[in-house]
């Protein structure tokens, strides 16, 4: 990637926020696999050796973490939740800012999602926020890494423990980042990976990970994956389970692609470090924290004062962009509900949230992301003159309205 120069970028395709291309290199195993599958004597489809081998390259990679893989990142948080003793009663510590499972998995076990706001530059859940939250009833801390950043991890390591609190650490989006030198997944009793098609280690199907170094919790999401048996004697049921079980083929696949993982990481953060370069000090522009230490680059997010216009501009000069939560999760209709300020009878939320919180909106942080952020392409398989138009897109549009 050169510096700009000034002349008029080559690119006139539309920039893709998400490769079309992703898996034409893998095409010819793909079709190999699922043929010697499809035809194989075994006739074995889900969690077989294929699945097996999978999880343990996954946990030797991460150290001696367990991997326990499972239907979807979504299907991870739940069985994870589960197996920690989530139910009826709990309340669980979740980012106002964030994606839908963060509380769907959460109400799906019974328990209640309490927001905590976010810190306004890392749009990670803020510690001291979540730590206004606690009550009596809060079982666990679920913070989630958000496009690039991870959460403050060692933060919530020490309040979980100062209260008591499980840790379930949704880093869906962080396969392969570390903090501090430990990885993504591995800061808490256990964390999760999804590897549906768009994420960092993305598939050509849905699939997610529970990571741990917990064995009682492995065995647990073990047995909760698979209505509750325990892989040796079919028809017992231990626990009620789920069906989140982890496709053959899939996992044959995911395998033949690790090792290419760590050099398309490398690439995505060569990216990003280049549109940080090129997109600092933009009038109206804030870019995401810098570094590579607790950093993911999952996507690109910056936030903008006028984002819907910097959105428009970047479209008609063919570049995807996504704004991922326009609304913070208490403000989603599925959501609200057991959101309700203390003030105007919210079923279980803490007594002692401080005063000025209930006047207006209780998650200004979370509003405000919601309403400036916005998401660049940063996926690996952009050339460097696509990197180049897209920042010199933003650049544009920023120097002329600024
Ligand atoms: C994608 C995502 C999930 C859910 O993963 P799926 O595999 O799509 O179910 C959960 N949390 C975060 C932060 C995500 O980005």
């Amino acid at each position: 990637m050169t510096p700009a120069t000034g002349r008029p970028s080559p690119v006139t395709a539309p920039v893709p926020f998400f490769p079309p291309d992703l898996f034409e290199e893998d095409r010819d195993t793909v079709l190999r696999l699922l043929y010697e599958l499809g035809t194989g004597e075994e006739q074995k489809f889900i969690l077989g050796e294929h699945t097996r081998r999978f999880e343990s390259e996954l946990a030797r990679r991460l150290g001696a973490a367990d991997v326990v893989t499972c239907a979807s990142g979504t299907g991870a948080l739940q069985l994870v939740l589960t197996a920690l003793g989530t139910g009826p009663g709990d309340e669980v510590v979740v980012p106002a800012f964030g994606c839908a499972p963060l509380a769907a998995a959460v109400l799906h076990t019974g328990a209640v999602p309490v927001f905590a706001d976010i810190d306004p530059h890392t749009l990670t859940m803020d510690p001291a926020d979540a730590r206004r939250r606690v009550t009596g009833r809060t079982r666990a801390l679920m913070p989630a890494h958000m496009f690039s950043v991870m959460a403050d991890m060692p933060a919530f390591n020490t309040l979980a423990a100062e209260y008591g609190l499980r840790l379930v650490e949704d880093s869906a989006v962080a396969q392969g980042a570390t903090l501090a030198g430990r990885p993504a997944g591995l800061w808490g009793d256990a964390g999760v990976y999804s590897f549906v098609q768009v994420k960092s280690f993305g598939m050509p199907g849905e699939g997610g990970a529970v990571v741990t170094d917990d064995e009682e919790t492995a065995q647990r999401v073990r047995m909760l994956r698979n209505h509750g048996q325990d892989g040796r004697h079919r028809f017992l049921h231990h626990l009620v389970g789920h069906n989140s079980r982890f496709d053959e083929i899939q996992a044959a696949v995911q395998s033949h692609r690790l090792p290419g993982l760590s050099a398309r990481l490398a690439r995505r953060a060569a990216i990003a470090s280049h549109y940080t370069e090129r997109l600092t000090g933009l009038p109206g522009i804030t870019t995401p924290p810098a570094g590579t230490d607790g950093r993911c680059y999952y996507v690109y997010t910056l936030l903008a004062d006028d984002r819907d216009a910097l959105r428009e501009h970047l479209t008609a000069h063919g570049v995807h962009t996504h704004v991922y939560y326009p609304r913070p999760l208490p403000e989603q209709a599925a959501f609200a509900p057991f959101a309700a300020p203390p003030a105007t009878g919210r079923p279980s939320g803490p007594k002692d949230a401080p005063a000025g919180r209930t006047n207006g909106f209780p998650w200004p942080h979370a509003l405000r992301a919601a309403r400036r952020h916005l998401s660049l392409p940063v996926h690996h398989m952009l050339t460097d003159a696509q990197v180049e138009h897209v920042a010199d897109t933003v650049r544009a549009h920023a120097l002329r309205t600024g």
